[in-house]
Formats: C-alpha cells, sequence, structure tokens
C-alpha cells in the first residue's frame, strides 16, 4: 500500500474550544463547521485512499482572516491543513486531527491588466473561473487539467499543477509572477510582483510553489496570461508503438515549433476502457490501433495555416510508417470530444477495479524505452495486470497506472503496491526520471522521496521547512519524509 495514513492529531479541549471560539467571533459562526456530515466530504481524497479527521473547518473570506486564523492557530499551537477543491491525487489535502482551512471563499479575481497580461486571483478561484476570466478580458490562461472545474489556484499552484498544455506553456511555477502568502506564524509575505524582470535575491515565490501547504497558505497570486489563439487543429491519431509516437513529435514539433500545444499518448487498453464505460463517448477512428496520439497545434498569428502544416506533417508521417490512421478535428464539438477520450481515462479505469497509479517524468526520447520496459518487468511481476500508460508524452509524463487481473480481488491487488513501486521507480530514476511528475508527494509518496531524492535536496529542504515552520504547524505529516 502506499504511505499509511498518520495518527490524529490530539488537541486538548479547553484549547481546541477557545480557539473555535475566537475564530467564529472573526468570522462568524456559520464559516465554522463542525458537523460530521459536512466535514465528511472534506476528509477523503477522490480515490478513497485516506481518510482524515479533523475537529473543524474553517472558511475565511479574506486573506485578513486566513492570517487571523493562522496567527490564532499559532498561539494555541495547533497545526492546520489548507484544503482547495480536494482533487489533490497525493493525499497531501486530507486533515489527520489538523484544523481545516477552506480557501473556496477567497474567490476574487482582484484585477486583470491585457497590456501586462497578469491577472491577480484569489487562491480559491476555480481554474475554470480563472480561464474564463482570462477569455473574457481577450487573453488566455494555459493551465488546462481535467478537474479545472473544482480545483482551486491555490491548489494548482501548491502542487505546481502541470496538465496538457505545459509543452508550450509550461507548468503552474511558469505561469506565475508573484503570491502572497499567510506563513505558519500569520506573518504575511506580500509578494504579488508582476515583474517579468526581478534578481534581487532568493526566488522566495518558487518555495511555496509545490510545497503542498507545508510552508503556509497562498492566498493570492499574480498569473501570467498569454494573447488568446485565433487557430487550434485538433488530431486524433492511430500509431503502432510509443516509438513511431516519438518520431511523429520530433516530426509535429520541427514543423510547427511551439504551435505545438499538447501532444498524448494513450494505449488500445485506456481507449477502449473509456468507449466501454464514459457515456457518450465515439470511436475517433475507424479501425483499431495498438496507440492513440492526441496532438493540438494553436497560433495567435492570422496568416499561420495549421491545418495545411498539420495535414503536410501527417502525410511525411504516413510515409514513414509513423502513422496508420488520423481525423482531424472540423469543430468545436468534435475537438471536444477527441479531448473528453483522453480526460476520462483516469475516471474510466475506476470501473476495472484496483489501480496502481505512477505519476512519472523521465526525459522525453526514453518515453518509449520506459514503457516497453516497465510493462515488461510489471507482467512478469504479476501476469495478468493490465497497463495502462498515457499522458503528456510531449512533456516526457507519464501515467504508468497498472488495472487489476480480471478476477483478482482488489485488496489483495492494492495489497501489492509496495512492489510495483519498486519495479517502476527504480526504473524511472535509472533513466534519469522523476518519482513525481505533476502530482506532487502529499503522503502517498512521502516514504518513496526518502528512497529517491538526493540527500542533500532532502537535507535541503528540512532546513527550509525548519526555517519558515519551525514549530511543524503547516500541514504536517506531508511531503517531508518522517
Ligand atoms: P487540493 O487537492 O485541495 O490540495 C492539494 C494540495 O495543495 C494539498 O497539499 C493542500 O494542502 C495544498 N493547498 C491547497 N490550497 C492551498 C493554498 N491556498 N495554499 C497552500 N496550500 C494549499 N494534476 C495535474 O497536475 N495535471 C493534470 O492533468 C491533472 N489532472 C487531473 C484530473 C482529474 C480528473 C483529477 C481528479 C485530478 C487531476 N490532477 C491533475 C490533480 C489535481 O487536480 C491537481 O493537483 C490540482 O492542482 C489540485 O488542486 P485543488 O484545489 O483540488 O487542491
Amino acid at each position: 500500500m502506499p504511505s499509511a495514513a498518520p495518527e490524529p492529531i490530539q488537541i486538548d479541549a479547553e484549547v481546541l474550544s477557545a480557539l473555535l471560539a475566537r475564530i467564529a467571533e472573526r468570522i462568524g459562526p456559520a464559516h465554522v463547521v463542525t458537523d460530521g456530515a459536512d466535514l465528511a466530504p472534506h476528509l477523503v481524497e477522490g480515490r478513497g485512499l485516506y481518510r482524515g479527521t479533523t475537529p473543524a473547518l474553517v472558511l475565511p473570506a479574506t486573506q485578513q482572516d486566513v492570517a487571523f486564523i493562522v496567527s490564532a492557530c499559532a498561539d494555541a499551537g495547533v497545526p492546520v491543513v489548507p484544503q482547495g477543491g480536494n482533487t489533490g491525487l497525493v493525499g497531501g489535502q486530507v486533515p489527520f486531527g489538523a484544523l481545516l482551512i477552506s480557501l473556496r471563499r477567497l474567490n476574487r479575481i482582484r484585477d486583470i491588466d491585457p497590456v501586462d497580461l497578469t491577472m491577480v486571483a484569489e487562491a480559491g478561484c476555480t481554474l475554470q473561473q480563472v480561464q474564463q476570466a482570462a477569455a473574457d478580458a481577450g487573453c488566455l490562461f494555459p493551465l488546462s487539467i481535467g478537474s479545472e472545474g473544482s480545483c482551486q489556484i491555490g491548489g494548482n499552484l501548491s502542487t505546481n499543477a502541470g496538465g496538457t498544455a505545459v509543452l508550450r506553456y509550461g507548468n503552474m511555477r511558469e505561469l506565475t509572477f508573484g503570491l502572497e502568502v499567510v506563513l505558519p506564524d500569520g506573518r504575511v509575505w506580500n509578494g504579488l510582483s508582476r515583474l517579468r524582470k526581478d534578481n534581487t535575491g532568493y526566488a522566495l515565490k518558487d518555495l511555496f510553489i509545490g510545497a503542498e501547504g507545508t510552508l503556509g497558505i497562498i492566498t493570492a497570486a499574480v498569473l501570467r496570461l498569454y494573447p488568446a489563439p485565433t487557430e487550434r487543429v485538433t488530431a486524433m491519431l492511430g500509431v503502432p508503438d510509443p516509438a513511431a509516437a516519438l518520431a511523429l513529435f520530433r516530426r509535429l514539433r520541427a514543423a510547427a515549433g511551439d504551435c505545438l500545444t499538447g501532444f498524448e499518448i494513450m494505449p488500445r487498453f485506456g481507449m477502449e476502457t473509456v468507449l466501454k464505460h464514459m457515456q457518450g463517448t465515439v470511436r475517433p477512428l475507424a479501425g483499431d490501433h495498438a496507440w492513440y496520439v492526441l496532438a493540438e497545434l494553436t497560433s495567435t498569428r492570422p496568416d499561420d495555416d495549421l491545418s495545411e502544416l498539420a495535414l503536410a506533417a501527417l502525410a511525411a508521417a504516413f510515409e514513414a510508417g509513423e502513422v496508420e490512421d488520423a481525423v482531424l478535428a472540423a469543430s468545436e464539438a468534435q475537438c471536444d470530444a477527441m479531448w473528453r477520450l483522453r480526460e476520462s481515462l483516469s475516471d474510466a479505469q475506476k470501473f476495472e477495479g484496483g489501480s496502481i497509479k505512477h505519476d512519472v517524468s523521465v526525459p522525453v526520447s526514453r518515453v518509449p524505452d520506459f514503457i516497453a520496459e516497465a510493462a515488461r518487468r510489471c507482467e512478469a511481476h504479476l501476469p495478468g495486470v493490465r497497463v495502462c500508460a498515457f499522458g503528456h508524452m510531449g512533456d516526457g509524463n507519464i501515467h504508468f497506472n497498472l488495472s487489476q487481473p480480471v478476477g483478482m480481488d482488489k485488496a489483495a491487488y492494492l495489497a501489492g503496491w509496495e512492489g510495483f513501486n519498486r519495479i517502476v521507480h527504480d526504473l524511472v530514476v535509472s533513466l534519469g526520471g522523476s518519482i513525481s511528475a505533476e502530482h506532487g508527494i502529499g503522503l502517498l509518496k512521502r516514504e518513496e522521496l526518502a528512497l529517491y531524492k538526493d540527500p542533500v535536496a532532502l537535507a535541503l529542504m528540512a532546513a527550509i521547512k525548519a526555517a519558515v515552520d519551525p514549530r511543524g504547524l503547516a500541514n504536517p505529516g506531508k511531503v517531508l519524509p518522517g
């Protein structure tokens, strides 16, 4: 199994009661939730791997309220866990006895500047809300992930989220100019800089991005916008194997440069799983293929003829045997239908029983070797295991998921998680890769981090944690190995 849930922290009843009264007086009793039924959805993460506990969920509405609450908790010695949309996949947002702070009422877009191409958004804005606000201003906020209707900017920042357009625009770290953060002692760091250039010492914002709430609570950010694309070409392609997909990636990249915005891969098993379980999905190509690529090209330049460019590159790819069949979306609806096939894969897998997941990255050039060798080793380890390796191939980020053999007991299968971790993560590291590409460490990969992270890097991380949060009150038990 993944890292076990920690023992819940115990808070003295009198201390807790005084603390909650103080907070209720500040933000109103309606925003201090202690009822078990209301708390329940906040205490379990999406896959049901971890179930937590908390004495209360508090819902501040402003950065000042967050600072007040964190300061009051520091006075009382009570730890806190920040929670965004609760879509995280490594359990970082689940409290084990700590006070839970939801950011969802901090949901204002404070400012949009189409000249600077910046937006100041509060942490509780959903990603979709931010994308829409950017579009309304004629701009693009390019982060795009399957959970965008519910995940929040604070969660995206704290996990350094990736998604389907990293190839062109980078991940959340690269989409952020500045941050506003409440530190574990209640002080506020106002780092809402809009500058592209600012060489005045350590890059503090990069400490908090990807820290998963272990260094403080992000309350707002200056996000980087881009001009909105005026043209988009989306193609679904049948390819014989990941090596052919890599050749196709190189070809499209050479032809389209940074107009190649996304390059996703999924295997036949993944495609069949989606078509079988997700209502309204339609087979994209007439035939059946061992692998599928979803490629997207976008441009802001009115004179770019992306369709012509894509067709020419694909004709050459057919000639070279890299592509077996292809279809270009002829409408927005077709484009959305293609993306739905890719984005519903995680949900569809739930219908195939237990799934052991690895969110890993390797250099792009090693993706075919990684998929082939990891599949070979896992199938030898447990005959009948069904490999579903898919994801952001253009970033070298593969979700190497393993569905249980048909008919096997789910609990018995999941009990073998550790053995698969060793096979997959040893291989990833031997190829120069990372055991967490975009989902973070949270609780799930804490012990894995201890095994694979450079010891000097781990010591530096522990020193930073000790300097910023000496009393260990910010999201205790997450990220850093125990
Ligand atoms: P939560 O789950 O609430 O929290 C995540 C972590 O951030 C926790 O450690 C929490 O304590 C901390 N945190 C939350 N808010 C704050 C704050 N304001 N300040 C400090 N710390 C905070 N992820 C990707 O990167 N790419 C994908 O393509 C992708 N696809 C997904 C598809 C689906 C269907 C699902 C369910 C998830 C997917 N994810 C993906 C994972 C998840 O959506 C992201 O990790 C997301 O960024 C989490 O945001 P959230 O608001 O739900 O955060």
